[in-house]
């Protein structure tokens, strides 16, 4: 028998055309949509407002996925970690950040390990495993909701984005339908390290907020901690940046971690200043998280202050992220998708 199709694999425009197929009208798509990712409905007899034949045809021809975590973890500050355990036993993790005023922010990820090699982060280790499929990224939010509301969402998990650029931007078009999880896209974030020719690409594609983890204002030190600075420098990333600020009229955010002795100094908040003074663009910095077998540590807190006093008293919007779920490898560039060390949320 033929491998059933995943609906969740779909977009509203490749549910239409497929439902095209079958002799459906266009309409179908939406209500089906609405089914499955409103409604949560996983078994097509459930969907009262589809024809009887069709549902049955559904359920013969096709599936809905969902994802249920492995493994939930907890931090002491509110953060919770979901590791899930994908059809090829392939693992990934997701994020639950508390916030002060809103909703949780999660974070999600769209590979199983990753390709680019970033010296600081954990998930680089593994290399890239393989990309997620549309399903096992839109499924990530599914889960996170069904724990609780998510305010924002922020592709900075395992995986770098514009690597899988494509099932991305289809992940993407469910999370902003109205019928489908209905984010405005001011509320999504994709983060790359900087692809340059996807990042020209993207703003041509669909409309997300764009976060580039930069963590060095000049190509020795940024090669020295980013690979990918080697294929595309300093002055090929930030014109494109720049670029990508004017034709999206948004404000790009460039992420610094601060590490002690490597990119923490005023030399370098000096031309970090120089560096993005042609981008509308914000600088949010990260001290550090350190994690088993990392040669880094983390600044001091008067060098910390230092540097981001230096980039706002020259005008820079410079911000300073609380590193959350620290004591459970949940934070930025921990995320490892293993399932040893694991310590269990518990029941509540
Ligand atoms: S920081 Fe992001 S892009 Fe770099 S290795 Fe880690 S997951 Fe990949």
């Amino acid at each position: 028998m033929e491998e059933k199709i995943d609906l969740k694999n779909m977009t509203h425009e490749g549910l239409v055309a497929y439902l095209a197929e079958l002799g459906q009208p266009a309409f179908r798509a939406r209500q089906l949509i609405k089914w499955i990712y409103q409604q949560r409905v996983t078994d097509f007899a459930a969907m009262t407002n589809v024809s009887k034949a069709l549902r049955d045809e559904l359920s013969v021809r096709c599936r809905i996925s969902t994802l249920t975590p492995a493994t939930v973890q907890c931090s002491h500050d509110g953060t919770r970690k979901y590791l899930f355990q994908l059809e090829d036993d392939a693992t990934i993790e997701a994020v639950r950040i508390p916030m002060e005023k809103e909703k949780a922010t999660l974070c999600i990820s769209t590979q199983a390990g990753c390709a680019m090699g970033c010296v600081f982060c954990m998930t680089a280790t593994t290399g890239l495993v393989r990309n997620l499929s549309v399903a096992e990224i839109v499924n990530q939010v599914c889960a996170a909701l069904a724990d609780g509301p998510v305010g924002n969402i922020v592709l900075m998990g395992m995986g770098e984005p514009l690597h899988n650029l494509d099932n991305v931007i289809d992940a993407l078009n469910i999370i902003f339908l109205d019928e489908g999880l209905g984010y405005g896209a001011r509320r999504v974030t994709l983060s790359t390290c900087g692809l340059v020719p996807e990042i020209l690409a993207l703003k041509d594609r669909i409309k997300v907020n764009l976060a580039v983890s930069l963590n060095a204002a000049d190509d020795q030190v940024r090669s020295r901690l980013m690979p990918i600075n080697k294929r595309y420098p300093l002055a090929e990333l930030i014109p494109a940046c720049a670029e990508f600020a004017r034709a999206t009229k948004q404000r790009v955010t460039f992420e610094y971690i601060l590490i002690k002795g490597v990119n923490d100094s005023l030399a370098m908040a000096k031309k970090l200043v120089k560096l993005l003074h042609p981008v509308r663009c914000k600088v949010n910095l990260i001290a550090f998280n350190e994690h088993q077998g990392a040669d880094f540590e983390p600044p001091d807190e008067a060098t910390i202050r230092a540097f981001q006093e230096y980039l706002l008293e020259r005008g820079l919007v410079a911000t300073l992220r609380a590193g959350k779920g620290c004591d459970i490898d949940a934070a930025c560039g921990q995320l490892k998708g293993r399932m040893d060390k694991v310590a269990q949320c518990a029941a509540e």
